[in-house]
């Protein structure tokens, strides 16, 4: 079974602010139409069996998505999508929002961006949602990595430092994103100290050699089993993230460079990731 665990759903322009896409068309050189679609959705994950969706709310850079529409889109596939809410703690009433989001709408996980909100993941005033998402047995996604958008503080976004949240709360489930891309180094040695530490390696197929240098790393700290497999839909897709990852090794072909092991790609393809996240 193959499980994405990170695609978004979000509408223009009721979800995003026109700085945030003219950011986005001006970082792909072209105009990228964001709006997530059921049907496109759905089509676009038949090469997955379950895929956990969030939207995300960082108010600072433009994008907003509730978790009432998030919950309505999920409710059209329960079988396949399994729904998470998302906060910006820069709001003060986000403990509401997450009680309510859990309870009323059943979201099973968290979703937080914090170079998007502009808020420090390690900011002691977030403890208290760490260790209740923990309690009830939810995940914790975090944007980790870089972005386009020219107002989001690189400072709140080095993988490192989830090694702070993760010692304060050892059994806080997460997940870095993007391996922490372009900063996988730190990402991996963070989720090699930490059991309940995962990376997804979301949107990173298109950096290949980037990539093809973070999994040898990964094999080198035995901590590839830790990687999860995602895909960042709709900016990327499954199918071709599925693709661009088996084709990693064709950059070394006729060389003596090491080789991201076949077994180390099956193995992250075929993750049981649900019930790495608590989510079976
Ligand atoms: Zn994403």
């Amino acid at each position: 079974m193959i499980v994405d665990v990170h695609t978004h759903a979000m509408r223009y322009p009721e979800h995003l602010s026109d700085a945030f896409v003219r950011e986005a068309d001006r970082a792909r050189g072209y105009p990228v139409d964001l709006t997530v679609e059921f049907e496109d959705y759905l089509r676009a994950m038949e090469p997955v069996e379950r895929c956990i969706l969030f939207g995300m709310k960082a108010r600072h850079t433009g994008f907003y998505v509730p978790n009432d529409w998030i919950a309505a889109f999920a409710a059209r596939a329960p079988e396949k999508i399994i729904p998470f809410l998302s906060l910006d703690p820069t709001e003060p009433d986000f403990l509401d929002d997450f009680e309510r989001s859990r309870t009323d709408l059943n979201l099973r996980g968290v979703k937080l961006a914090p170079m998007y909100a502009n808020f420090d993941p390690t900011d002691p005033a977030l403890d208290e949602l760490y260790g209740r998402a923990a309690r009830h047995g939810l995940p914790v996604l975090f944007h980790t990595g870089t972005t386009f958008c020219q107002f989001a503080p690189l400072r709140y976004t080095r993988p490192a430092l989830w090694d702070d949240v993760a010692i304060r709360h050892p059994d806080l489930v997460m997940v870095l994103a993007h391996l922490g891309h372009p900063f996988e180094n730190e990402a991996l040695v963070t989720a090699r100290k930490h059991p309940n530490v995962f990376l997804d390696l979301s949107a990173l197929y298109y950096r290949p050699w980037q990539l093809y240098n973070s999994l040898v790393l990964a094999q080198e700290y035995h901590v590839t089993g830790k990687i999860l497999f995602g895909s960042d839909y709709p900016f990327t897709t499954p199918g071709d993230s599925i693709a661009g990852l088996r084709a990693l090794n064709r950059m070394v072909e006729g060389t003596n460079l090491p080789r991201v092991a076949d077994a180390t790609l099956d193995e992250i393809l075929h993750r049981p990731s649900l019930r790495l996240l608590g989510l079976e």
